[in-house]
């Protein structure tokens, strides 16, 4: 059975070495395999925000393998729909990372696509992430405003061209993300919990809980976080939907946390608030984008700051395309609504402007 080491602290690179080091992963890599790195840059925030993964654990694991003899590395992103890539690896200083080790970097966004048959359907895959040999997933644990929770299993949607991107939230995020986790299955996963968001994708309110993780089971993995964030199984239902489809095994038995220190700090994480349920009661969503989404939400929460309580029903998603709405709509796909926010995916401010019009 799977193991999961996990450390305490604030230094990402030393955190990675270490756990790299414990878990032995260099016994776990064929000789001449190659490597590539898949952390979380889902938009141009920095890590500190709570929404990426932080540098320290790029240069962590590069230095680990390089001085393990292992040269064929590189790491591979492809930001959200609605953000660049290349903005976001910059900002989180990715680029100087890349230049110092010598390691390039591959847009995943500009990457060929294949079809690959997966226990859901047919799904375009970039060919990077299909054809590497040894895929080492570097997500953040932190909370999201449709699945309430992201690791693992999620941050592989980062290997898809937008256009798949687009077509998991038309599938409804849960089936797609299960059967892409069932597909790439990472060799290894190394979580950045150091400050992850617990409520938003796209950060804003880090919650500093100062651990990392590494484990070789993606849905062991995110089963565990989803402990750590309070959460139950079954209210994350990707998780046992991947594990029922062979992306792993959801149990975690006494024995199988190796704990490499003791945290300074109490371990209990604080529970994820239910902002984002309180903010949405009146949003009507089918299909939505996580971009276009997180607008919303984002935009509804600055609205409640300056004392707007919306009245109207909020129509948001690919669903509502070419149909009359009776309301607000949010993005071009509700461009049939009385009233919407333009963009795909429109702003946060293009929703706040919107909201100021609404009934109170
Ligand atoms: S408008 Fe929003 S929901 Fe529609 S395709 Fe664009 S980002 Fe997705």
């Amino acid at each position: 059975m799977a193991k999961i080491y996990e450390i305490f602290g604030t230094n990402a690179h030393e955190m990675t070495v270490t756990l790299m080091q414990a878990a032995n992963v260099a016994g776990m890599i064929p000789a001449g395999a190659s490597i590539a790195l898949k952390p979380n840059l889902v938009l141009a925030g920095e890590p500190e925000s709570g929404a990426t993964t932080h540098p320290g654990v790029l240069s962590g694991c590069i230095v680990y393998l390089q001085g393990e003899g292992f040269s064929d590395i590189c790491v591979m992103e492809g930001s959200w729909v609605g953000d660049r890539t290349d903005r976001a690896m910059k900002l989180c200083g990715y680029d100087k990372v890349c230049e110092k080790y010598g390691v390039p970097f591959y847009d995943l966004k500009k990457d060929k696509v294949r079809m690959v048959h997966t226990p859901l359907r047919d799904m375009e895959i970039t060919s990077r992430a299909m054809d590497t040999d040894f895929l080492i997933d570097l997500p953040v644990l932190k909370g999201h405003c449709q699945t309430l929770m992201t690791c693992a299993l999620k941050n592989l949607k980062g290997c898809l061209p937008d256009r798949e991107k687009r077509r998991f939230h038309a599938d409804g995020l849960i089936e797609p993300i299960a059967a892409l986790g069932a597909t790439l299955k990472p060799a290894l996963t190394i979580v950045d919990s150091i400050c992850g968001d617990l409520n938003f994708e796209e950060g804003g309110n880090p919650v500093q809980t100062n651990r990392m993780y590494l484990g070789t089971d993606p849905v062991q993995i995110d089963a565990y976080g989803c402990r750590l964030m309070g959460l139950q199984i079954e209210d994350v239902p990707y998780i046992q939907l991947a594990e029922k489809w062979g992306a792993g095994s959801t149990t975690i038995r006494e024995g199988d946390i190796i704990t490499l220190n003791e945290p300074t700090e109490s371990r209990t994480y604080p529970a994820p608030s239910s902002i984002v349920r309180s903010l949405t009661h009146q949003v009507k969503a089918d299909s939505a984008c996580s971009a276009c989404y997180a607008s919303l939400v984002r935009g509804l929460y600055m609205a409640q700051e300056e004392g707007i309580h919306v009245r109207n029903e909020i129509a948001i998603g690919q669903a509502y395309r070419e149909k009359s709405i009776k309301g607000l709509g949010i993005g071009n796909c509700c461009a049939g609504a009385d009233r919407y926010a333009k963009g795909c995916p429109p702003t946060a401010n293009d929703v706040l402007a919107l909201l100021r019009t609404a009934e109170r």
